[in-house]
């Protein structure tokens, strides 16, 4: 699954790395086919038949090449903002390709009228193989049609055998130089590609293995609350905060009633359950700024900043009524819980803070179970 997601986006990278180089391409190129066109305009004279054929000719290839790379960049200029779907885009750019290699056989066959020379293949062998990445299969078959549609072309105007023979043979070296680069270019790129994909494959598990690391160190496994560990560093900070801003802020220490019946009647996978619940029923019913955490076995701690002892009771009365009210679903019967809760205010400016806030908070919380449970006290 991974190799083929990598497999995937190496794929859209090469396209959109193609689809980039064709834009800069068709720039260039309607460049140097306006300043050809010119050249080649420039002194037109009918005197010379041959020589007005092979300048004509040569001025028809570049304007339809101007035309056909303006149309090219246009499309590639809307793909690379757009990112179209994939398999047009496959085509533009083959189509680009076989451009580039037909009018370099059509204008180094025409130049055959009065030279020896095939610059304008060898041109376009170099363009194919550095700027198109192409599977080494392909761009093998790409230059052994244009090799083929060169030696055939060759022979329209260059009438001599010597020369025509001498060029088919450096046509052929020009081939293969090409389809050399290309495959080079093409390993090049696609391993560094893979190298670049698994350091980001490797960096996102990375990531996600800290996220993990981060849930085990802070989080309570069973019911994805703060755990004790993480929230006395988060009620210490609370504890420098208060003392700074002076305001005051509460602590709730809830303990559920005779859990251990629970457990005993119905098993310790529902009892897990049934904490569970009981942890997002608190979660649900706190305010948004205040925070929760499983302190002990079946023993919560709730922190409810900017809040007053008298207030913090009030928020403690309407969790133990939600409690007292909820109903567990287990298979056909329905379990109804109880708890205890102890209040007590959170100290600022002093030693031990969290020391003292928590003894209070468990004395109130021991004084509601001997008081008959299901109750609400404050120290
Ligand atoms: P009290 O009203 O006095 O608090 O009675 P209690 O039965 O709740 O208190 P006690 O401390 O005797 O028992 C707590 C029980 O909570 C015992 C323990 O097995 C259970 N418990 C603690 N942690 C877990 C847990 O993670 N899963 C389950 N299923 N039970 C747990
Ligand atoms: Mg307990
Ligand atoms: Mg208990």
């Amino acid at each position: 699954m991974q190799n083929k997601t990598s497999h995937l986006s190496i794929t859209n990278d090469i396209r959109s790395i193609n689809i980039k180089r064709i834009f800069y391409l068709t720039l260039i190129s309607i460049l140097y086919n306006l300043i050809h066109i010119i050249i080649f305009y420039t002194n037109l004279s009918k005197d010379n038949p041959t020589e007005m054929k092979w300048r004509l000719g040569i001025i028809f290839c570049h304007a339809s090449l101007a035309v056909l790379m303006s149309i090219f960049g246009v499309c590639a200029y809307i793909v690379s903002k757009k990112a179209l779907v994939a398999t047009p885009m496959h085509l533009m750019i083959y189509a680009a390709l076989i451009t580039v290699f037909v009018f370099g056989v059509l204008i180094t066959a025409i130049d055959q009228l009065v030279t020896a020379s095939i610059t304008p293949f060898l041109v376009a062998c170099t363009i194919v193989s550095v700027v198109f990445l192409i599977r080494p299969v392909n761009a093998f078959l790409f230059y052994l049609f244009s090799y083929a549609g060169f030696f055939f072309a060759l022979s329209t105007y260059q009438k001599n055998p010597s020369i025509l023979l001498s060029n088919r043979v450096n046509g052929m070296t020009a081939v293969g130089i090409g389809l050399f680069v290309s495959i080079m270019m093409w390993k090049m790129t696609t391993s560094n590609l893979i190298q670049k994909q698994l350091i980001a494959e490797q960096q996102e598990e990375l990531m996600k293995k800290n996220g993990e690391l981060e849930r085990l160190a802070f989080f309570d496994q069973l019911t994805g609350v703060y755990n004790r560990r993480k929230y006395e560093e988060l009620l210490k900070n609370e504890i420098s905060r208060i003392s700074r801003y002076h305001q005051p802020a509460s602590i709730v220490l809830i303990d559920i009633d005779n859990f251990k019946r629970i457990n005993d009647h119905y098993g310790h996978p529902v009892g897990d359950r049934v904490l569970q619940e009981f942890a997002g029923l608190l979660k649900k019913n706190i305010r948004d700024t205040d925070s929760i955490s499983r302190w002990g076995g079946e023993e919560f701690l709730i922190l409810l900043p900017n809040t007053a002892l008298e207030e913090a009771k009030k928020t403690a009365e309407k969790l133990r009524q939600i409690v007292e009210n909820y109903e567990q679903l287990n298979q056909d019967s329905e379990i109804h819980l109880t708890a205890s809760f102890g209040v007590a205010s959170l100290p600022a400016d002093r030693q031990n803070a969290l020391e003292i806030a928590y003894k209070n908070a468990d004395d109130a919380m021991y004084l509601a179970k001997e008081n008959g449970r299901n109750r609400v006290e404050a120290k």
